[in-house]
């Protein structure tokens, strides 16, 4: 059957010839027009069983819980289902700047659901929540908008690309099934398109790129697709040819249904034959999409070998099952401001991008017991959702983004928190569109909205139901590395204390303590421009007035040798005393490992009901070490030996005692202070490389690695010292004369040179 794609203005039709007098009469009789007599349309996407990814075993013990046999017959049996084969659950993930808000915004205009063309440069956009955002232009917090395009409902999650919000890239790309990349057109590959890349590589994600700002000067899709496959070690398989460059950029030739596509007013597509000039060069790049494609696929190798002509069916079929297998990745271009390419990159989220259907079923635990359980998009399979997001509407109160992995959340049903053991009521549910949310009864299988008002779960966590309680691994956050000490300017209130909670409850990577001795509270986040955000909000959002002082850097203490300590708590002067000896043995743990308590007594010495309050009093004096009262990490305590006292022994009296041996122990025992060390990509043109580095040395970084692009500019490698990174931005802008730039991530802790210890310890350290 031949076969062609045709897209209308406002939304792609993919039918079959059976279904030709159906839909809508007056689109298809222009269409029919435009086309000649060519038949109509159907990649159709994914019904073929064959492109499910490899089936994994179904590692499965019997079991209670256990109700999945086989993953590859059930997926199979499940195909059938078409409200799941027609889902998308995808991410716009890019480099800031590259055009994430721009696109979505007209993804979300051409779906219909949206009315009104926003612009990030007027601060009008739908999916940007908060007022800062509108402001700086970032995209803070990720959001789950829902469309719909070719009878497909697309959930998007939006994720922010600055480096320093990149827990939220984390969990966005934990729920999604498949994301598009966007790319700069200009640009092309910038660190920060590493990062996000290689967050997806560790997810698994499946992805299409597209390339945008083709009607800027100096856009180059072939540059930005050899950059694609040489710096992210990617297979780019270039699926259109731009027609015209720059500012004359108007079209783009689909090279699977061989179709030229000129973008008219607001980017509505209109279809043509190719241009004979160009069909040269088309049929040149269509040979090496072939090609590209047959390095991944065995079906079109073969047909390539053999000289068969593949239809775009075929085509469309391959690409499918490359990028979902992660094989291969489609790229596209366009430019998402004028419109140009949006049409064409939502028919390929719907063609190439996964359903719930083509993921690998997620594993849930039973806590405590050796069980586990698959969860696969069924609706009447046991409840596992994750909360991956939890943000405050100031109209709706706390709402809790989730994912439902199997079974259905409905509205009124009790669910169950097996971290916490909480059992709670479902409220209202939601779903989330550009303009407005639509209350709804149930979320499905595989599917993605909002809970109002629940209460007892945070970010990550699952929700199940008593029957069967499980719990989804938990999404890990990296560790904050920057402190603020704030005040508020009217104390007294509660308002303070209530925002800082709800803050921290809807940021994992935010946290608060308070410091007892100087009153002051203590915000520890991922990055400067993560705390200015946050200080931001408390002043806007919430009304407090703060004051914050300069940022400091997250030190933690550890130990470096083993030692044996007692402490003792004794006062038996008259009445009733106190009486607690504890014997504890303290040993440095591994780097990143925390803290251990182990309960080495025999005999009953301590009896059983002291020792969790020997345990706590560690834990309290692990607070503030010796050196500079920062948090100590990476310690074990065994409690080894101990005595007690009838009348006098008290549960205080062993908590004083744990932590008094806990100080002495580590006074002892060779404190070291450990310092952040970050993770440093700085991208600079050649002529600056020498004075790039220069600054570098002069901040104590290790340099590792140097590299010349293709472009001509230099990526220099380091890792560096937090401490010596303030206000990095505008030294690295003087020295390069504004044309370097840099992405910088938490590596892990070390401890601190001799002479940065000294300048910690000065007093007048802030
Ligand atoms: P984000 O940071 O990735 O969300 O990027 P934005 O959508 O905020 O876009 C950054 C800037 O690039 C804005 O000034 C946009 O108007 C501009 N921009 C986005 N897409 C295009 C495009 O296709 N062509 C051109 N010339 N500019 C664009």
């Amino acid at each position: 059957m031949m076969l062609f794609f045709v897209v209308l203005p406002r939304q792609a039709i993919w039918r079959d010839d059976a279904s030709l007098g159906l839909g809508n009469p007056g689109g298809l009789a222009q269409m029919l027009m435009s086309m000649g007599n060519s038949r109509l349309v159907i990649p159709p996407g994914e019904t073929d069983p064959n492109s499910l990814t490899t089936p994994s075993p179904a590692r499965i013990r019997h079991s209670r819980l256990v109700w999945v046999q086989d993953r590859s017959k059930l997926m199979q049996r499940y195909m059938k289902n078409d409200r799941l084969r027609k889902l998308r659950n995808i991410g716009i993930i890019a480099h800031i700047d590259a055009g994430k808000t721009t696109t979505t915004e007209r993804i979300l205009f051409h779906t219909g659901k949206t009315h009104r063309l926003g612009s990030v440069d007027d601060g009008t956009t739908v999916t940007d929540f908060l007022p800062q955002e509108r402001e700086r232009g970032i995209t803070i917090q990720s959001a789950v908008i829902t469309c719909e395009w070719a009878d497909h409902q697309i959930n998007l999650i939006d994720t922010p690309g600055h480096i320093d919000f990149t827990a939220e890239v984390q969990r966005s790309l934990r729920v999604l099934d498949g994301a598009v990349v966007l790319f700069d057109g200009v640009a092309g590959v910038e660190p920060q398109s590493e990062t996000v890349w290689r967050q997806a590589d560790r997810y698994g994600v499946p992805r299409i790129a597209f390339v945008n700002k083709m009607d800027r000067v100096g856009a180059s899709l072939e540059r930005t697709v050899s950059m694609i496959r040489d710096r992210l070690s990617a297979h780019p398989i270039t699926v259109q040819m731009p027609i015209g460059r720059e500012a004359s950029f108007q079209g783009v030739i689909d090279l699977i249904e061989m179709k030229a596509i000129f973008f008219k007013d607001h980017g509505s597509p209109k279809i043509k034959e190719i241009p004979s000039d160009l069909l040269p060069a088309v049929r040149r790049r269509r040979e090496q999409m072939i090609k590209a494609l047959a390095d991944v696929d065995d079906d079109i190798a073969l047909a390539y070998v053999e000289g068969e002509e593949l239809d775009s069916y075929a085509l469309v079929e391959a690409l499918r099952r490359a990028t979902i297998a992660s094989e291969a990745v489609p790229v596209l271009c366009g430019s998402a401001l004028h419109s140009q390419g949006v049409y064409l990159l939502l028919d390929a989220i719907v063609r190439f991008l996964p359903s719930p259907l083509n993921i690998d079923p997620i594993t849930a635990y039973a806590p405590e017991q050796d069980e586990h359980l698959l969860c696969v998009p069924k609706d009447d399979a046991p409840l596992v959702a994750q909360v991956f997001k939890i943000s405050s509407d100031p109209y709706v109160g706390k709402l809790s983004f989730v994912r439902v992995y199997s079974g259905v959340l409905r509205r009124g049903m009790t669910v169950f928190n097996a971290a916490t053991g909480q059992s709670q009521r479902v409220g209202r549910l939601v779903r989330m569109y550009a303009d407005r949310r639509e209350q709804v009864e149930e979320i499905r299988a595989g599917d993605l909205g909002g809970l109002l008002g629940y209460k007892s779960a945070s970010t990550g966590q699952t929700i199940s139901t008593q029957e069967c309680p499980v719990v989804l691994e938990r999404i890990s956050f990296p560790e904050p590395v920057l402190d603020i000490s704030i005040a508020t300017n009217r104390p007294g209130g509660d308002k303070f204390e209530a925002a800082l909670h709800q803050l921290s409850e809807e940021d994992p990577t935010l946290s608060v303590r308070h410091n007892e001795e100087t009153g002051e509270t203590i915000l520890s986040g991922m990055g400067e421009l993560h705390l200015e955000v946050v200080v931001d909000r408390l002043l806007r959002e919430f009304g407090v007035d703060v004051s914050a002082r300069a940022p400091r850097v997250a030190y933690r203490e550890t130990i470096s040798r083993k030692v044996c300590v007692e402490g003792r708590q004794v006062k038996q002067t008259g009445g009733h005393g106190q009486y607690a000896v504890v014997e504890l043995e303290l040993a440095p743990l591994a780097r990143g490992a925390g803290f251990v308590f182990e309960d080495a007594i025999r005999g009953g010495v301590v009896p059983k009901e002291f020792i969790r309050a020997v345990e706590s009093g560690i834990v309290e004096a692990m607070k503030e070490g010796p050196l500079a009262k920062a948090p100590l990490v990476d310690i074990k305590a065994t409690l080894v030996d101990g005595k007690y006292h009838e009348i006098d022994s008290s549960d205080l009296a062993f908590r004083l005692a744990g932590a008094s041996a806990l100080r002495e122990g580590v006074s002892r025992a060779g404190p070291v202070l450990l310092e952040p060390i970050m993770e440093l990509e700085v991208v600079a043109p050649l002529d600056h490389t020498g004075d790039v580095i220069r600054d570098l040395s002069s901040r104590a970084a290790k340099v590792t690695r140097i590299e010349l692009t293709e472009t001509g500019v230099q990526v220099i490698t380091a890792e560096v010292p937090l401490a010596r990174m303030f206000a990095y931005a505008t030294s690295l802008r003087s020295v390069t004369h504004g044309r370097g730039t840099f992405v910088m991530g938490f590596s892990h802790y070390a401890p601190v040179s001799e002479e940065a210890l000294q300048e910690v310890l000065q007093p007048s350290h802030p």
